[in-house]
């Protein structure tokens, strides 16, 4: 053996004891998630441009809601639309295809929703969606093994409070609801993404034109941004936090 081999075998050897080994990286203060629900008309036009201004990474859950139904352009993005999010380096997550609760379906039933929403974006040449939002935020024990399988590694919940990767599981990732009406309990969460905790939004439209209840007002909407900015928040897309959450 020479000295080249000898070198190579060390180097795969470390290689490897790194893998092994792995710890995630500390958490950040002051990182955010946006997560953007239900393929709303306004994320295209209202919502990516202003985030693209300024620089903040972004997830784009979507789905195609039955009611109003998802043909309803004047309510939900096309996939045209959401093809260009993802060209815009947005990432595109998977709401299921149908918006059903993971508690009413059998894990055939919901692998065969993740199938159908991953051949959609096939169809559109986007990355086969690796983060997964539960539609309603129900979740199920039964869920996690079909996502995993499914090669889902993070997948977004609701429950009003912070993540901590170290505790908590990546296929249950906690996030709050921006509505027109919690603004005093959303600036209260974002001062919370501190002490190896990030925090995760859940947005719907910018208004929302199809679901009116979970709107979140534009002028309230660009105070977020503008506050994140102003305090040097890290804002990025779910997959970016990979990189925080121990191996499962
Ligand atoms: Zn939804």
């Amino acid at each position: 053996m020479n000295l080249p081999t000898h070198l190579l075998l060390l180097l795969s050897l470390l290689a490897g004891a790194e893998r092994v080994g792995a710890r995630p990286r500390p958490v950040p203060d002051r990182l955010v998630v946006l997560t953007f629900d239900d393929a709303a008309l306004t994320h295209a036009t209202y919502v990516a441009p202003l985030l693209k201004k300024y620089g903040f990474g972004a997830t784009f859950f979507v789905c195609e809601f039955r009611e109003p139904p998802f043909s309803d352009k004047t309510k939900y993005m096309s996939w045209a639309q959401i093809r260009d999010l993802g060209r815009q380096e947005f990432e595109v997550g998977s709401h299921t295809l149908t918006h059903r609760h993971v508690n009413k379906m059998t894990e055939r039933e919901l692998t065969a929703e993740l199938d159908s929403l991953e051949s959609r974006c096939r169809a559109q040449h986007l990355p086969r969606p690796r983060t997964f939002a539960y539609p309603g935020y129900d979740t199920a024990p039964s869920a996690l093994p079909v996502l995993r399988h499914q090669g889902y590694r993070l997948a977004r919940t609701g429950g009003d409070r912070p993540y901590d990767p170290a505790h908590d599981n990546p296929l249950l990732i906690p996030s709050y609801t921006t509505l027109a009406t919690n603004r005093q309990q959303i600036l209260d969460a974002l001062a919370l993404a501190k002490d190896e905790r990030l925090v995760v939004l859940t947005i719907h439209g910018v208004p929302d034109l199809a679901h009116d209840w979970v709107t979140t007002p534009p002028a309230l909407f660009e105070e977020y941004l503008q506050y994140l900015y102003d305090h040097h928040y890290r804002v990025v897309a779910l997959r970016d936090i990979a990189r925080y959450v121990p191996d499962s």
